[in-house]
């Protein structure tokens, strides 16, 4: 079971922004790493994880500065801009348990390149 409560240094995204596991960039600033999912789950599946140490999207909400919120956000539509996914795209976080979360780093699922079914599988 993850904890989303308390950050663990040694979870895998963290390891990943710090170099210390290999992934394949897509885009990077200041406040932003976004790197191809291991496992896609469609044609175009990318990560898009803020610099900072958050265990989910509840984290960052409430401990994130308006700045990093901001950046983060306005990331999401840039690097699909850079992707050119102009026919669309979908955009998930998991929270915890119930939300599915496997790795508790905060990150956002970008998923496109084909016509996404229902949202979700319950
Ligand atoms: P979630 O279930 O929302 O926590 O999603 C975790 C995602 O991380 C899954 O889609 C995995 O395929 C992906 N993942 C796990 N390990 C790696 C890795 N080393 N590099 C890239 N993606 C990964």
């Amino acid at each position: 079971m993850i904890d989303i409560h308390k950050y663990d240094k040694n979870n895998i995204f963290s390891k990943i922004l710090n170099k210390e596991l290999p992934s394949t960039p897509i885009y990077e600033d200041d406040y932003v790493y976004a790197f191809e999912d291991i496992n896609p789950q469609a044609p175009v599946h990318v990560l898009i994880i803020p610099k900072g140490k958050f265990c989910s999207l509840k984290d960052f909400s409430s401990k994130a500065d308006d700045v990093t919120i901001l950046k983060v956000f306005k990331s999401i539509d840039k690097i699909a801009n850079e992707l050119n996914l102009h026919e669309g795209y979908r955009v998930i976080s998991n929270i915890g348990e119930t939300g599915g979360q496997e790795v508790p780093h905060f990150h956002i699922h970008l998923l496109a390149g084909k016509r996404l079914g229902r949202l979700i599988n319950v």
